[in-house]
Parts: C-alpha cells; sequence; structure tokens
C-alpha cells in the first residue's frame, strides 16, 4: 500500500498544480517537476530532489489564489511549506524549503549579477519578501546548516520556469521522496 504521505503529494502536484506559477508560462507542477528534475540531473542528493519538488507547496495549501503577489500579498509561501512538510522530513528536505526565498536574497546580495537574471514575477515578489539581504542577514544566513542546499534549490527555482521543457512525471520522484520520509510511527 502506498504510503499515505506519498499519496497526499501526488495529490497536490497531480489535482491542484494546475495554477500558473506566478506570471512564468509554466503551471505548479510543470514548474515543481522542472526543478526536481534539474536537481537529479545534477546528481543531487534524494533530499534535495525531494527538495525541490516540494518547495513551492505551500503556494498549493492555501486558497489566496496563482498570484497573491500581483496583489501585493506575500503569500509567505516557504513558511507555510515549511509548517506541512515538518512532520514528514527532516531538515535536509524542511530548511532548503524554509530558506528557498531567502536564499533569493541573499543573491540578490551577493553575486553582482543575480537580479539582473531574475524573472518578473520573481522581481516583484522580491520587493514584497524584504529586497536584498543586508551584510548581517548575509552573515547570518551563511551560518545556518543547510544554507549552500538553499542556494542550490534556489537556482534550480529559478531554472525551472521554461515552457514546454519535458521531465518526468510526479511518479518518477516519488521513490527519492520515499527515502527522505520520517519512518511511520
Ligand atoms: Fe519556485
Amino acid at each position: 500500500m502506498i504510503d499515505p504521505r506519498l499519496r497526499q503529494i501526488t495529490e497536490l502536484l497531480t489535482l491542484k498544480a494546475d495554477g500558473m506559477y506566478g506570471l512564468s508560462a509554466v503551471n505548479q507542477r510543470q514548474h515543481a517537476l522542472q526543478a526536481s528534475q534539474l536537481a537529479q540531473d545534477s546528481g543531487c542528493p534524494d533530499s534535495l530532489v525531494a527538495a525541490s519538488l516540494l518547495h513551492d507547496i505551500g503556494h498549493l495549501v492555501h486558497e489566496l489564489g496563482d498570484n497573491p503577489a500581483e496583489a501585493g500579498i506575500d503569500d509567505q509561501h516557504e513558511e507555510r511549506g515549511h509548517q506541512f512538510l515538518t512532520a514528514w522530513f527532516g531538515p535536509e528536505v524542511t530548511e532548503p524549503v524554509r530558506l528557498h526565498v531567502a536564499a533569493k536574497r541573499y543573491l540578490c546580495a551577493t553575486e553582482a549579477d543575480y537580479f539582473a537574471k531574475l524573472s518578473k514575477d520573481s522581481v516583484v515578489s522580491l520587493s514584497l519578501q524584504g529586497g536584498p539581504m543586508s551584510a548581517e542577514e548575509v552573515a547570518a544566513f551563511d551560518a545556518l546548516a543547510q544554507s549552500a542546499d538553499a542556494v542550490q534549490l534556489r537556482r534550480f527555482d529559478e531554472q525551472a520556469k521554461v515552457k514546454n521543457r519535458e521531465t518526468q512525471p510526479v511518479q518518477h520522484f516519488l521513490p527519492a521522496v520515499a527515502r527522505c520520509l520520517r519512518p511511520l510511527n
């Protein structure tokens, strides 16, 4: 029998993820699949493949509509996603999810050309999320255990908005997700 947590993840990604991903040309499911495909193709560990697949699950568990940023609302999806996932996965999955928005603010502060590479929706949401990090925030971020994975996830996130790019289906990534699940008591 399939683990009920895997079933719920599958349902969210197959049934609830038809909404467009911000202002981009892909829907939430295509975005999640492109991100996890990039992680897998780069040889990342299961935890980062799972985190990439699930990083925007916080967008799918609220009812604020497809693009709240356009209406000036920060949906805080990284916190929602972390909350949703934390009973099921350890910090190697949940921390990159929680930190992937902070990682954008980090990269805008630490890489001269990063801001110029952001998609339109990422620029819109950046100001709602607090803009580039200050030097103190950069130092605090660097000190976090999963900061490097969060930055890597953020890079996949930004690259995962390509119209009509072929990926494996949701089911393909479930074994990697399953290997990261906490044991069911
Ligand atoms: Fe994303």
